[in-house]
């Protein structure tokens, strides 16, 4: 019996109805590789549970980037998300990178255990050079389109000026 190749493997995954976008949540070490994928239902949810905890309890000495996306926004992390993120740090009993990916920003948080965050959120542009490398590959995943980018003023009148 031979395996077929499922179709979604030849199709962009920007067919909104076939392949409506989905919450995507994944943990990478430092080196951007990654330890855990996990793919939510819903554009609103993913539900990683037990089975992502396991997974970064067992990798706790890799894990370094935790990640998930909003592919419709909100650009921040939800009160839940807030919640799951204090409660990992303080599993782990160590400060931890945590991402959410939205159509228009990639936030990165250091949640400390038993803190409330303490420094501001340090945003990127989706594609900007210094993103983590697994960014590009979530959104692709998350089938998230992409925001109209803004317009920098300032960046289009450098480009024509000599
Ligand atoms: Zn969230």
């Amino acid at each position: 019996m031979t395996t077929r190749t499922p179709v979604t493997e030849f199709f962009p995954p920007r067919f909104g109805r076939l392949f409506p976008a989905r919450e995507v949540f994944g943990v990478y070490d430092k080196a951007g590789c990654s330890l855990h994928v996990h793919y939510g239902d819903s554009p609103a949810f993913v539900d990683g549970g037990r089975t992502a905890w396991d997974v970064i309890w067992e990798q706790r000495d890799r894990v370094f980037d935790i990640a998930h996306t909003h592919p419709h926004g909100p650009d921040t992390f939800s009160s839940i998300d807030e919640n799951s993120m204090r409660a990992i740090a303080t599993g782990l009993g160590r400060p931890v990178r945590f991402w959410v990916l939205s159509p228009r920003v990639s936030r990165l948080r250091v949640v400390h255990p038993c803190q409330e965050p303490q420094d501001a959120d340090v945003l990127f542009d989706p594609g900007e050079d210094n993103e983590p490398m697994w960014a590009a590959r979530l959104r692709w995943d998350s089938r998230m389109r992409s925001a109209p980018p803004t317009i920098n003023l300032a960046k289009l009148l450098r480009r024509f000026l000599p």
